[in-house]
């Protein structure tokens, strides 16, 4: 079987930041991307421009990586401005990332109760978010915040999300386990179904460990077509962690169908 190339995203510096008692200074940023640039990850996502002086600081920075690309985190569009006039992505667009990854809801429950606005409101925000950026010539991902919750619950809404953002040109949709609940035969069921509408090699996958699951979920996205892995530095996160790409990286380096 040919080798098939894994992207590598880290968010160590933004979703690991959300660990009790972490609270990275912009010289501890400093240093834990030069590392990860170092060990070759494909993405460092260093935190939210615009959000907090240490971040803002971090991305008014040219790093200098070799490997890495930048990424900026940041959510989609609020429904009272246009994409155009919205700031936090004004802040995204103006920082020194060369991508964007930008979070939106893609279960309806979550749409209804946490955002208050309309399904269609939502993928709108989702597209135009998503346009928006890419317009800017920065690459763009897009991260399904309750994917796999949201999919048991009402899966053409979720896809719908998904092509909202991919349909726009989206280099990666993340299909995230928010809560940590999902089990890697659900992983593998539903990102089958996904890639006969979306292709593994435009498809990453985001887990939280809160069944101490996320590893092997990863490795199960992986398995059934996922190309792009996110996870932390010894799984730092919150609650209970994300997908720890110390474990990940060496067993998918030894198994060697990947590189
Ligand atoms: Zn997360």
């Amino acid at each position: 079987m040919s080798k098939e190339k894994l992207y590598i995203f880290d968010t160590t510096l933004r979703d690991g930041a959300q660990t009790q008692g972490v609270d990275f200074s912009i010289d501890d940023k400093e240093k834990i991307s030069d590392s990860l640039d170092v060990l070759g990850v494909d993405y460092i996502e260093g935190g939210w421009p615009g959000a907090n002086p240490t971040d803002t600081e971090f991305f008014n920075k040219d790093h200098g990586f070799k490997n890495a690309k930048l990424t900026a985190f940041g959510m989609t569009k609020k429904l009272e401005h246009s994409a155009e006039n919205d700031p936090m992505l004004a802040s995204l667009i103006n920082s020194k990332s060369s991508s964007v990854c930008l979070f939106g809801k893609s279960w309806d429950f979550q749409v209804d109760v946490a955002l208050g606005i309309t399904n269609e409101q939502n993928l709108e925000n989702i597209s135009e978010s998503a346009k928006h950026i890419i317009s800017s010539g920065k690459e763009f991902m897009f991260d399904a915040e309750h994917f796999f919750d949201g999919y048991k619950s009402n899966p053409d809404y979720a896809l719908k999300c998904l092509k909202s953002a991919y349909d726009q040109g989206a280099r990666w949709i993340v299909l995230c386990d928010t809560n940590g609940g999902t089990l890697p035969h659900e992983v593998t069921k539903i990102v089958s179904e996904i890639t006969k509408h979306i292709p593994g090699e435009n498809l990453g996958i985001h887990a939280h460990n809160d069944t101490e699951n996320a590893v092997a979920n990863s490795l199960a996205a992986v398995q059934a077509g996922v190309r792009q892995i996110q996870g932390t530095i010894n799984g730092l996160g919150e609650r209970c962690g994300n997908a720890n790409l110390m474990s990940l990286i060496p067993s998918l380096f030894l198994k060697k169908r990947f590189y």
